[in-house]
Formats: C-alpha cells, sequence, structure tokens
C-alpha cells in the first residue's frame, strides 16, 4: 500500500505554517507532536456544544458528557487492548502515572531493603518517582545497563532480579535512542520471580502496535501529547487485581464513595484514582486522536517511519564527522546525533532559522548522556508526517552548519 503521506499532512494545519519565511519542518515529535484537524475539531465542538463537568450532574449536557468521557476510556481500552475500562485511569500523562503508580504500589507493596530495577536508559519521569519513593521507604533503586549500540544487556538485568525485587520499571522505547526494549521478555523473566512490571509506553503508542494483554505488562503508561491529543490528558494501564490493592493516590471529589470527618470509603475502580474535576475534553480529544491513528493504521504509520529512518540514517552519515548514538537493530525514527566540535546549541539555532525544528540538550535523559560522557546532543524525532524532502532539507542545514562552525 501506498502511503500518501501528503494527504496526511493536510490534516495537521501548523505544517503549512512559515517559520522565519522557511516552511515549517518539524522535527520534535518526541517532545511533543502536532494535531491534525479531527482533534482541534473534537476539542472545538466540546467547548461548543457540549462543556459540562463529568460524574456530578443528572442535567443533559452534564449526562452527555459523562457518555463521553467514558466512551474515551472505552477507546483507549481498545487501543491497547486492555482487558476491561476498570483497568484505564485517565491521568495528566506519562508522568503523572508514573508518580502515581511509584506512590500507590510503593506505600502497599515496598518496605526498607527492598529493589527497584529500572534501566539506564529511562526518562527522569521513570526516575526520580522511584527515587522519592525508595527514600520515603528505604528501598533501593539497581539499574539495567545498556550496551554501546544503546540495548539493554539482558544479562545484567538477569543477575539484578532477586528476592528483593519488587518492582521492574522500564521504557518500552528510548526517547534518546530510539531503541525498541524486549519488554515481552523483560516481562517474562520478571515473573517468572512473581515481580510486576511497568512498561513506559511514551514513545511506542504512536508507532508501534500495542497489545498489553499479549505482552502482560502489569501496568503501561503514555501521554496523549506525544500521541496527536491535546496535552494534559494521558492513561494509566494497570491490572485490575493490582489496581484494586493499591490505596488512591490523591483524594479529592469524585474518587470517594461516602465521607465523614472520621472517615472515607472509596469508589470503585478506575474512579477511585480519579480524583477531582478530571480533563475530560482531553479525553475526548485522545480518544479522537487514537481513532486517527486508528484510520490510518498504526502498520502502515511504522513501515513508514521505518523507511523514513533508514532514509534519515543514510543521509546524516554522510554529513562528515556526524555520530549518531543510538544504533539498534530494533528502533524507532528518533535519530540522537553529535557533530564533531560543533555545540548542539550553535547547531539548533542554526537550524532554526532555516524553519526547521529539532531538540537539543539532554531529552531528559541525563543517565543516558553520563553513559556517553557527552552533555546534550541534538534529536531530530520523525513522525508520520514527515517527508524525505524535510529530511534533505535537514541535511542541507547541517552542511551550513558545518561551513560555519565545522
Ligand atoms: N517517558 C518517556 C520515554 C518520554 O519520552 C516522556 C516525555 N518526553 C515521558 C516519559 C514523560 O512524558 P510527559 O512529560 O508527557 O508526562
Amino acid at each position: 500500500m501506498i502511503f500518501d503521506v501528503e494527504k496526511i499532512r493536510q490534516d495537521f494545519p501548523i505544517l503549512s505554517r512559515k517559520v522565519y519565511d522557511h516552511p515549517l519542518a518539524y522535527f520534535d515529535n518526541g517532545a511533543t507532536t502536532q494535531k491534525p484537524r479531527q482533534v482541534i475539531e473534537t476539542v472545538r465542538k466540546y467547548y461548543e456544544e457540549e462543556n459540562s463537568s463529568i460524574h456530578r450532574g443528572i442535567h443533559y449536557l452534564s449526562e452527555h458528557s459523562t457518555g463521553i468521557y467514558e466512551k474515551a476510556r472505552e477507546t483507549a481500552r481498545g487501543f491497547i487492548n486492555a482487558a476491561s475500562t476498570n483497568e484505564i485511569i485517565f491521568t495528566s500523562g506519562a508522568t503523572g502515572s508514573i508518580n502515581t503508580i511509584a506512590f500507590s504500589f510503593g506505600e502497599k507493596f515496598i518496605s526498607k531493603g527492598d529493589e527497584v530495577i529500572l534501566s539506564e536508559m529511562e526518562h527522569h519521569a521513570n526516575i526520580v518517582p522511584w527515587q522519592m519513593m525508595c527514600k520515603r521507604k528505604g528501598a533501593k533503586i539497581k539499574v539495567i545497563p545498556f550496551n554501546e549500540k544503546g540495548e539493554l544487556i539482558l544479562e545484567e538485568y538477569e543477575k539484578l532480579l532477586s528476592t528483593k525485587t519488587r518492582i521492574v520499571a522500564v521504557t518500552h522505547i528510548s526517547n534518546t535512542l530510539g531503541t525498541i526494549n524486549p519488554v515481552r521478555e523483560i516481562i517474562r523473566r520478571a515473573h517468572a520471580m512473581n515481580v510486576p512490571v511497568l512498561i513506559d509506553g511514551a514513545q511506542a503508542v504512536q508507532h508501534e502496535s500495542v497489545d498489553v494483554q499479549e505482552l502482560d505488562a502489569d501496568f503501561y503508561v503514555f501521554s496523549g501529547h506525544k500521541v496527536y491529543a491535546p496535552n494534559g490528558i494521558g492513561v494509566l494501564y494497570g491490572k485490575e487485581a493490582l489496581l484494586y490493592d493499591m490505596p488512591p493516590y490523591q483524594g479529592g471529589g469524585d474518587m470517594i464513595d461516602c465521607v465523614t470527618f472520621e472517615k472515607t470509603t472509596y469508589n470503585e475502580l478506575p474512579f477511585k484514582f480519579e480524583a477531582g474535576t478530571m480533563n475530560y475534553i482531553g479525553a475526548a480529544g485522545l480518544a479522537s486522536a487514537l481513532d486517527y491513528i486508528s484510520g490510518v493504521g498504526i502498520d502502515s504509520i511504522r513501515e513508514y517511519e521505518h523507511s523514513l529512518l533508514e532514509y534519515a540514517t543514510m543521509k546524516l552519515m554522510s554529513v562528515p564527522g556526524l555520530q549518531i548514538y543510538g544504533s539498534a537493530p530494533e528502533k524507532i525514527s528518533i535519530l540522537s546525533f553529535l557533530m564533531e566540535g560543533i555545540h548542539p546549541y550553535d547547531a539548533g539555532m542554526v537550524l532554526d532559522k532555516l524553519g526547521i525544528a529539532i531538540r537539543t540538550g539532554t531529552h531528559c535523559n541525563q543517565p543516558v548522556m553520563d553513559h556517553f560522557k557527552i552533555t546534550g546532543t541534538l534529536r531530530a524525532s520523525l513522525a508520520f508526517y514527515n517527508t524525505t524532502r524535510e529530511i534533505d532539507r535537514l541535511y542541507d542545514g547541517l552542511l551550513r552548519v558545518l561551513k560555519m562552525f565545522g
């Protein structure tokens, strides 16, 4: 099947704008993605015709709004093939989801001397909440290292798993290296020791088809804004039996069953973890984005993005003195690189003036930078609306950088 990228681009209004008189070439999709007209329209229509707080009223709009919210939960469930909507909790994003799990799972299941296994390529969002929890509980973090290609070393992982391990939390796909981790195998080995696993899918669901039941993930999290949905909405998937045993993270309206000054009983799943007025419009936008992706087809997206990765890798490698960080055979369309003797900010600023948006810095992955003994990289993260023509512009821009600073 031919992937009609020009047709897809027409769905994304921002892609036709100019930056410094150049057409925008947006390569910062790992940070956040642009929104299709369909999602923008869903949000606009909601505010214009449907807005009302959910789960609270018996009036028409409130009931209608509640219906849209719960339908969005069903859409999210279907997208990752969870067994039940009770396992889908809406949060503010991947960070909100991981903080909820680290606090709540930690409260219930982690004690002094216990261990949590993370990997060396985790985003800060999957490090800091665990550090906070470990500090509170007197537990320890153990780290799975990665090799020079940017692949997790499973033999080292095996050595870290022990009777002290209470949870393993790893990213599905690295936001700096692009590596697709063998999460199924990571989960299998943890389960052999009766240890649950959290998978950070913030860089995965927009690129790969994800089936949480097939993976047998205990927790799976992602952010809406990286999957073409509005900001401020995300998903926490958790197996029902685990969520049932875990205490709420935040207290407030909607998450309760009965409140007196002496005692509060909590609502059932998934509401126990959704305190306060939730981002119901964000949830509707998320459902619209997931429907959009399903319409394009996640397998077509994966194939097309893979061809972009191959093309971009070939082009970038032909730039003299350019080094790519992350060369795992299983990799998505993220390219982190440095140009010999040139500061990433200098390169990033020149590209910006050419209308080319790429990321510079540590990408919330300081341990990855420490691994390579560097202070940061340039990162081009490609989405299915990017084109080889735009990659050619990046290549030309890098040659210009080389001329100016090399
Ligand atoms: N995990 C990974 C792998 C990420 O790339 C990001 C965002 N860069 C996050 C977690 C955090 O996502 P958010 O800021 O949307 O909560």
